[in-house]
C-alpha cells in the first residue's frame, strides 16, 4: 500500500490498452512499480491485469506522471514490460495523439497508424535465382518469349543477363520487378535458371543486414548530369540542408522537366550524411519503371511498401526501418509513420493526389503529417508536382514553403502542342463519330508513321449513363442513388454497390424508343477503334481489364514493348508513365469531371488534363494533344491546353477566396450515417439544433447543411452532411472537440468527421 507521503515519489503511466482489442477511446492509470521504474517509457508495451476479473492484457504507455488522477490505493501494477516487441517511441506516440487532435479519431486509430501490426517472428527462407543457361541461350530465350507477349518472362531475363554474376534476389523478382512466380518455375522446369534458398533468421537482425546485401546491385546506371535548372534546385536545398535548415519547399516541375533526378541528388546527399528518407509516390504510379530507377541508384538501401505486401512482410521493412537497415523507404501515403530514428527528408512526389488523403479516420492530410514529422524531427520536406494542389501553392505564395520551378523538359524534348476540339462545332458538321476532324487526322498520320497514340476518357463524374433522349428519365441504382451503367453485356452496373439490371428497349416512363448511353466508355471506344481504325493494334485499361493486380503493369509493359499502337483507358494511364513513342494523346471528353458536385471540379479537370496532355512527345519526338469538349472557353481548359499552371491558379483561388473554400477557408464536413432512413432524419433534426447551440458566440465560423450527401444511399446506408467552414482551422478543432462532449442519441445513427474533405 503506498501512503501519501509516497505520492510524489511514485510514477504512473496512462495506458491505451491494446489496440488488437476494440477497445474504450480512453486511458486506463497503472502505477509504474519500482522494480519497472527504467524499463518503462513513453511507447512502452506492459502487461496489466484489468478490470474487475484482472484480466491478463497488454497496453501501450502513452503519458507518465507523478499524479494519480483517481484514489491511490484503486491504482493497480504494471505487470510487466513485454519485451520482444518493438516498442513505438514517444515521438511516435505523439505523432499519433496529434492526429487524433487535428483530424479527429479515436486514439486507437491513430495508434494504429503509427504501430505495425504484430507478426509472429518465424524462419524465413532466403531465396536467390541464379542463371544457369549461357547469355546466348538467355537472349534467344527472350527472343522467343517477346514473340508470346511473355513481357514478365522478357523482363526477367534481361535482368538476369544484366546480373548474370551474382543473379537476383527472388523477392526483389516477385515485388520490385512484378514478376509472376509462375513465369519463375516455369524457366527453372526449363533448366534456365536454379533457385538457391538459404534459411534466415528474421529476429537475428544482423545476419539478416548481410544477407541483404547482395553486391554489385548498387549505382549501376549511367548517373545523368542534372541541367542548369535541376542543378540549381538540387544546389539550393543541398546547402539549406548543409546548414542545419529543416526547410520545406514545393518543386513545381512541368511533367518530365527531370524532378525525380532531383529527388535523387537530395537523397543522395542526406543518406550520406548518415539520415533516412521517406520517399512518398502514390500507389497507382508506383511501378516497375519507377522503382527500379531508384534501385539502380541506392541499391538495396531502399525498401519499397505497397499495398501488395502481408501485414508480416510490412512488419519487416517496418523493424529494417527502425534499427537502420534500410535508409530509403520508397511506398504511398502509409509510408509516412515509417519510424526511423534519424529522419532527414520526407519527399512527397505528385503531391497533389487525392489518394495523400486518408479516406479512414484519422482522415489525415499526408503532407501535414509530414509537415509535423519535419518541426518535430527536424526533417526537410520537398513537395513536387507538375501541377500542385491550390493548398501547396497558396503556401508557397506566402512564403510558408520555398517555391522552385522547372520550366523545361529535361533532356530537351518540347512541350507538345495541344488542339481544342469544340464538339458543338463538330455536329454542326456533321461530324457525328466520337472523334473530332483534327483527331481522327492526327490519329491516322501516326498510325501510318507506326508511332504510338494514347487516348483517354475522363470517368471522373458521370459517363456511360442510361437516358431517354425523349423525357429525360435516367436508370438509377435503387441502392446507391447514382446512374448505372450500360456494360458490354448488355447490363446496367452500379459501380458503387454491383447492383445490375438488364438493359431494355423502351423507356420505362414514356414509352420511347430513344434510350442510350450518354458519353462514352472504355470498352465502346475499343469497339469503335476496331470497326474504324481495323489495322490497329488496340489496348485498354480501366477498373475492368485491371481487376487483377498483375494485369496492370501487364497491360503497361505491353504497350511499352510496342506490342499496340493505341492504348485506351481512363485516368489510370495518364499517372507518371515514360512512353517514349507516344506522340498523340486525345482526351475524348474533358468535361465529365467539370459538372461533378465537387467543389474542386476545376482543379480536378486541369489535373487530368494536365497530366494526359504530359504524356505526349516525351522522347525525341514532338508530341500533339486533342482535348475535345463542349465548353472550350473554360479556364481548367484553356489554361491546361496552354500548359499555364499559374492563370489557372489565379482564376480558381480567386473562386476559392469568393466561396470561402479550401484553402483559403478550411472545411469540416460532419456526417451522419445510418440504415435507418426515418431515425436519420430525426436525429439529424435534433443535432442540427446542437450544432446551431455550438455557434454562439464564434463569429468567425459559418454552418452549411443539413443536406443529403451527393450520394444519399450507398450501400444500403443514407447519409446526410454538414460543413462548417472558418477562416481559423484551430476555430474547428476547438468545434470537433466540443461536438465529442455530445453524443448522438439515436444508436443507431453513427457520425463521422473529416477536415477538407476531398
Ligand atoms: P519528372 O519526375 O519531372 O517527370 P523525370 O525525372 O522522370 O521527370 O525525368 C524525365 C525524363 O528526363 C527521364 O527519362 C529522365 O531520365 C530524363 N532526364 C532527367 N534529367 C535529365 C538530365 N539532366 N539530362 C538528361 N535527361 C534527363
Ligand atoms: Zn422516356
Ligand atoms: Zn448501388
Amino acid at each position: 500500500m503506498n501512503g501519501p507521503e509516497n505520492i510524489i515519489h511514485d510514477s504512473y503511466a496512462d495506458i491505451i490498452i491494446d489496440i488488437s482489442v476494440e477497445a474504450l477511446d480512453k486511458t486506463f492509470q497503472y502505477r509504474i512499480p519500482d522494480r519497472l521504474q527504467s524499463k518503462v517509457s513513453i511507447g512502452s508495451k506492459v502487461n496489466i491485469s484489468f478490470g474487475k476479473g484482472d484480466r491478463k492484457i497488454t497496453g501501450y504507455v502513452v503519458k507518465i506522471s507523478d499524479r494519480p488522477k483517481i484514489d491511490v490505493s484503486k491504482i493497480k501494477d504494471i505487470d510487466s514490460v513485454c519485451d520482444k516487441q518493438i516498442n513505438i517511441d514517444d515521438r511516435m506516440v505523439g505523432l499519433a495523439f496529434w492526429m487524433k487532435e487535428q483530424f479527429g479519431s479515436t486514439a486507437n486509430e491513430a495508434l494504429k497508424c503509427v504501430i505495425p501490426v504484430k507478426r509472429i517472428i518465424k524462419n524465413k527462407v532466403e531465396r536467390q535465382i541464379i542463371p544457369i543457361a549461357s547469355v546466348d541461350v538467355l537472349t534467344d530465350e527472350k527472343v522467343k518469349a517477346a514473340k508470346r507477349h511473355a513481357t514478365g518472362k522478357v523482363r526477367l531475363i534481361e535482368e538476369l543477363i544484366e546480373e548474370y554474376e551474382t543473379g537476383l534476389k527472388y523477392e526483389l523478382v516477385t515485388q520490385k520487378l512484378n514478376i509472376a512466380p509462375a513465369t519463375i518455375n516455369s524457366m527453372v522446369k526449363d533448366g534456365i535458371i536454379r533457385i538457391d534458398s538459404k534459411t534466415s533468421y528474421r529476429s537475428s537482425l544482423g545476419k539478416a543486414c548481410e544477407d541483404s546485401a547482395v553486391p554489385g546491385q548498387k549505382n549501376r546506371s549511367l548517373q545523368i548530369e542534372l541541367n542548369d535548372e535541376q542543378k540549381v534546385v538540387s544546389d539550393s536545398i543541398i546547402a539549406d540542408y548543409r546548414q542545419g535548415k529543416n526547410g520545406k519547399y514545393l518543386i513545381h516541375g512541368i511533367t518530365g522537366s527531370g524532378k525525380t533526378e532531383v529527388y535523387m541528388a537530395v537523397i543522395e546527399e542526406v543518406i550520406a550524411s548518415g539520415k533516412s528518407v521517406i520517399m512518398l509516390i502514390p500507389e497507382i504510379s508506383l511501378t516497375y519503371q519507377t522503382v527500379k530507377r531508384f534501385y539502380r541508384r541506392f541499391g538495396d538501401s531502399i525498401s519499397v511498401i505497397n499495398s501488395r505486401l502481408s501485414a508480416g512482410e510490412r512488419y519487416d521493412q517496418y523493424l529494417r526501418a527502425k534499427n537502420g537497415e534500410t535508409k530509403i523507404v520508397i511506398g504511398p501515403r502509409s509510408a509516412v509513420f515509417t519510424p526511423f530514428d534519424n529522419l532527414g527528408l520526407i519527399i512527397i512526389d505528385e503531391e497533389h493526389e487525392g489518394s495523400y488523403k486518408s479516406e479512414q479516420s484519422p482522415r489525415y492530410s499526408t503532407r501535414d503529417v509530414a509537415f509535423r514529422r519535419s518541426d518535430t524531427e527536424g526533417a526537410m520536406v520537398i513537395l513536387g508536382s507538375a501541377t500542385p494542389s491550390l493548398e501547396s501553392y497558396s503556401a508557397a505564395e506566402s512564403g510558408r514553403l520555398r517555391l522552385f520551378e522547372l520550366k523545361s523538359r529535361a533532356g530537351g524534348a518540347e512541350l507538345p502542342k495541344v488542339w481544342i476540339a469544340d464538339l458543338r462545332e463538330e455536329l454542326k458538321n456533321r461530324n457525328r463519330s466520337i472523334f473530332s476532324y483534327k483527331l481522327r487526322e492526327l490519329m491516322t498520320d501516326r498510325l501510318s508513321k507506326k508511332e504510338q497514340i494514347m487516348l483517354f476518357i475522363n470517368r471522373r463524374g458521370l459517363s456511360g449513363f442510361v437516358n431517354c433522349r425523349s423525357c429525360g428519365f435516367v436508370f438509377k441504382c435503387p441502392h446507391c442513388d447514382v446512374s448505372l451503367n450500360l456494360h458490354n453485356n448488355g447490363r446496367l452496373v452500379c459501380h458503387y454497390c454491383g447492383y445490375e439490371e438488364p438493359m431494355v428497349k423502351n423507356c420505362p416512363k414514356c414509352g420511347s424508343l430513344y434510350v442510350s448511353t450518354f458519353g462514352i466508355g472504355t470498352q465502346k471506344v475499343e469497339e469503335i477503334l476496331n470497326k474504324e481504325f481495323p489495322s490497329a493494334r488496340v489496348l485498354r485499361m480501366d477498373s475492368d481489364t485491371t481487376r487483377q493486380k498483375e494485369s496492370y503493369d501487364e497491360i503497361l509493359s505491353k504497350f511499352a514493348n510496342f506490342e499496340a499502337d493505341i492504348l485506351v483507358g481512363t485516368q489510370m494511364i495518364v499517372k507518371g508513365h515514360d512512353f517514349h513513342k507516344v506522340t498523340l494523346v486525345g482526351i475524348l471528353l474533358a468535361d465529365m469531371s467539370l459538372h461533378s458536385s465537387d467543389y474542386r471540379s476545376g482543379e480536378i479537370t486541369f489535373d487530368l488534363l494536365s497530366q494526359a496532355a504530359g504524356r505526349a512527345g516525351r522522347g525525341d519526338m514532338k508530341g500533339d494533344v486533342v482535348i475535345q469538349t463542349y465548353n472550350p472557353e473554360h479556364y481548367a481548359i484553356t489554361s491546361a491546353a496552354e500548359h499555364d499552371y499559374k492563370s489557372f491558379y489565379d482564376e480558381e483561388i480567386s473562386f476559392r477566396k469568393l466561396m470561402n473554400y479550401p484553402p483559403s477557408w478550411t472545411m469540416l464536413k460532419i456526417m451522419l450515417l445510418s440504415e435507418d432512413e426515418k431515425k436519420l432524419l430525426s436525429e439529424t433534426e435534433r443535432f442540427t439544433v446542437v450544432l446551431k447551440d455550438m455557434l454562439l458566440g464564434k463569429k468567425k465560423v459559418k454552418l452549411f447543411g443539413p443536406s443529403k450527401a451527393i450520394v444519399y444511399k450507398l450501400n444500403d446506408i443514407y447519409r446526410m452532411v454538414y460543413y462548417f467552414k472558418s477562416a481559423d482551422y484551430a476555430e474547428l478543432v476547438s468545434i470537433k472537440d466540443e461536438l465529442g462532449d455530445k453524443p448522438l442519441r439515436e444508436k443507431e445513427v453513427s457520425i463521422q468527421l473529416d477536415f477538407n474533405p476531398q
